[in-house]
Order: structure tokens, then sequence, then C-alpha cells
């Protein structure tokens, strides 16, 4: 199975809690005012590539990655392909973090099975369109403030958000 990604980030301190690889996928239809990658809405941005390659990028970083972070573009458009990754990357022990334009609310009530399927693989999700209005008072992890950096998990299991912390 294969991948649209626009970017690659073996090891990063700003994409998520540690040192994390960074996988930017393409596509997006939020068209956020002033969003911070245009280029990045476009399915047809940068390559093709498989689940395979990207997983054995992965397991090279292993020594020092804590966890996994999708961005985007909107990585929901790609829920079918990045369900299968993350299964993977789960066996391998590592966390997931996800940067998403949809609300956590949105995701759970879609009829896209796939997104909902993607959403129980991952541990974090960032949530939200970015507002550039709300960007003064964006937190370390998010773009704007009504972003929230929920812990998917525990709000799985409570039935209620719940919002990650250290
Ligand atoms: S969700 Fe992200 S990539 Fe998509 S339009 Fe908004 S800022 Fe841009």
């Amino acid at each position: 199975m294969k991948l649209q990604i626009g970017g690659f980030l073996d090891n990063s301190l700003v994409n998520g809690a540690g040192l994390r690889s960074v996988i930017f996928v393409s596509g997006c239809c939020h068209n956020c005012k002033n969003c911070h990658n245009n280029a990045m809405q476009h399915f047809d941005y940068g390559d093709s590539t498989s689940i395979d390659d990207i997983l054995e990028k992965l397991v090279k970083n292993m020594p020092i990655i804590s966890g996994v972070t999708f961005s985007g573009g909107e990585p929901f458009e790609s829920s079918l392909a990045l369900s299968k990754l993350s299964e993977e990357i789960r066996t391998l022990g590592l966390n997931i973090w996800c940067y998403s334009g949809y609300t956590y609310e949105e995701i759970i009530h879609s009829e896209d099975s796939n997104k909902r399927r993607l959403l129980s693989l991952i541990d974090v999700l960032i949530d939200g369109e970015f507002h550039e209005e709300l960007k003064e008072d964006a937190s370390k992890y998010t773009g704007s403030s009504n972003q929230r950096i929920i812990d998917v998990q525990k709000s799985s299991l409570e039935n209620e958000i719940i919002l990650w912390s250290k």
C-alpha cells in the first residue's frame, strides 16, 4: 500500500513530546486562512511512498526516537493507508501523535470507518483547523489556541475528552 507524502523528518522535538520522526501526509480540504503550508494541500504533492519503505526508515530511527507524528496536509484524508501503517508502528512499540483539521467529535461521528479506525490507533490527537487570529495564544504543540491536545486512548475509555498531560 502507498501513501503520498510531502516530507519526512527523521527526528524532531517540536511535533510532539520527545524525539519523534514526522510524516507529512499530502492533501487537505480544510483551506484554513493563511495555512502554514499551502503546497501540502495538494493531494499529488510529494512522493508516493510504500508503507514498507516508511517503516524501514522508522526502524532505522528507532534507537533514538520515542514516537511518530503524522502531520500534513490532513492525515485523516489518508486514513486507510495510515491505519495500516499505524498498526505496524504500534507493534514496534512507538507511540503515535497526529495533527488534524477535523475535531475529535467530527472524527468519532464520521461515517467513514477508516477515519474512526485511524483514530483508535493513535495516542494523541491535536485537533481542529488553524485559526490565524488565535495563533498568539497557541501552546508548544499547537498552531492556534482552539486546537486541543487530546489523549485519545483515555478519552475513548472514559467516553469524554481527556486532554493529554505529560
Ligand atoms: S488543516 Fe493544516 S494543512 Fe490543512 S489548510 Fe489547515 S493549516 Fe493548512
